[in-house]
């Protein structure tokens, strides 16, 4: 790939997996010495924490105390990075390179000031340039940045793809390669599917839904920044050589579109929990109490199904938030019942759940999709509580026992 381009700008991704011990962190250095001796001299590295380090700093900061501010989580959370940089960087200078290593705040990763889940504002590019000028090659700690005000942040888990695609788009890269313990972007995740097939080239559409849909091989803010910048993504495996197959995340031409699977991939997120608020229909206003509150506590609200039958007086209201936001908002639900006018509300939840979603550009020319869905969820006794679509979806809330039947039962009946 890097010689299809003339003096390649690269950033290269190299995820926890992959970093995971020494031999790996030095396997790693070897790749990159491959790669800047074949002629990439504008090489910038961003790493991630070694395996299980970032769960290991979040466990720790729980342990201390069970309500740590979020800005003081990321100061212990956004540890990880910095020692991967230091090994790798110490690795690339064994082996006779010269590296830069750089912590977020001294890249000038800004961010904004929601901390555990901030947003990239602006990557400074100027110390890169200054590192390819000495002949260095810069190890970018992901996943972390700074506020105006020097504070620390994090980006949400799985957030140093973010942070490659993010310094890709700040450089204007050639691509960013997202190296990690896979050989690609699969039709679904090959640890639940044994057959998921690898898909060679993948429309920015297509990823972006199944990442957001629980597809965690991509962060899902990377593929949005990597789409509106149109920045091509390679996804492949560092423990594969140069030869072997990987996925290319890419815009598709109009024909490449019309000829989309009708699904390319099924895509799955566990630990979800439904809420069923009804109440008479004179009190609708519950609808926007209720969402004011949750929104208030930044509790983030997925599939909402309301249903007001016309012969009925009463008014109906599922939604589903992530399990661990689930007690949060019982609370906003208690507090709203204390009021007399909501008193009559009634309130049914449901934890333990699953998502699990088929995507496909193709799914705007074709029908019989839903049918195919709850068809093959149905022959396979699966029970389905909640149904959401969008023109290039269709997502079920099952119970979370019955996630991975699901997902293996909709890739064979889709894909195959
Ligand atoms: P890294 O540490 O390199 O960032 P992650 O664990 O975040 O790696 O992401 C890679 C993992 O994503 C794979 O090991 C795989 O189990 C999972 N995964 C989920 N869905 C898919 C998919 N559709 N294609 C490939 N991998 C997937
Ligand atoms: N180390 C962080 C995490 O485990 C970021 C990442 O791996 O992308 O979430
Ligand atoms: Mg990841």
């Amino acid at each position: 790939m890097y010689e299809l381009f003339e003096n390649p700008t690269v950033i290269q991704k190299y995820g926890g997996t992959s970093l995971g011990d020494v031999e790996r962190i030095r396997h790693v250095a070897k790749r990159i010495q491959e790669t800047y001796d074949s002629g990439v001299k504008n090489l910038a590295i961003v790493v991630s924490a070694m395996a299980g380090e970032t769960n290991r700093l979040v466990e720790l900061v729980a342990e201390v105390s069970s309500n740590t501010r979020p800005s003081v989580v990321d100061v212990a959370v956004s540890a990880g990075e910095q020692v991967s940089v230091a090994l790798l960087s110490a690795a690339l200078e064994g082996l006779g390179l010269k590296a830069e290593p750089l912590m977020g705040f001294q890249l000038g990763v800004l961010t904004t000031d929601s901390f555990e889940k901030a947003r990239i504002r602006k990557i400074d590019t100027e110390k890169l340039k200054q590192a390819w000028a000495k002949d260095c090659i810069p190890v970018v700690a992901g996943f972390q940045g700074v506020t105006d005000c020097g504070y620390i942040t994090t980006l949400g888990r799985g957030g140093s793809d973010t942070s490659a695609v993010a310094v890709a788009v700040a450089v204007g890269a050639d691509f960013c390669e997202i190296n990690t313990d896979v050989d690609g972007f699969f039709s679904a995740d090959p640890r639940v599917v044994n057959d998921a097939k690898i898909i060679p080239k993948l429309d920015f559409e297509v990823a972006l839904e199944m990442a957001s849909l629980g597809s965690k091989v991509l962060h899902t803010r990377s593929v949005e920044l990597a789409a509106k910048f149109k920045m091509p993504l390679v996804v492949r495996n560092t423990f594969k050589d140069n030869t072997s197959q990987r996925t290319i995340v890419m815009n598709s031409s109009e024909s490449e579109v019309l000829e989309s699977p009708v699904v390319s991939g099924v895509s799955s997120v566990k630990n979800i929990a439904k809420i069923t608020v009804s109440g008479p229909s004179h009190q609708a206003e519950l609808i926007s109490r209720l969402f004011q509150q949750i929104n208030d506590c930044a509790i983030n609200v997925d599939i909402i199904v309301h249903d007001r039958l016309d012969d009925e007086e009463r008014v109906k209201l599922g939604f589903t938030v992530e399990e661990s936001e689930f007690l949060r908002v019982l609370e906003v639900i208690d507090a709203l019942k204390q009021t007399e006018r909501l008193a009559q509300l009634e309130v049914k939840s449901e934890s333990n759940l699953a998502k699990v979603s088929v995507v496909g550009l193709g799914m705007k020319n074709h029908h019989g999709v839903a049918y195919k869905v709850f068809d093959t969820l149905n022959t396979n006794g699966i029970d389905i509580k909640m149904i959401s679509t969008s023109e290039i979806k269709i997502s079920c809330v099952v119970r979370s026992e019955d996630c991975d039947l699901a997902v293996i039962g909709l890739h064979k009946a889709f894909i195959g």
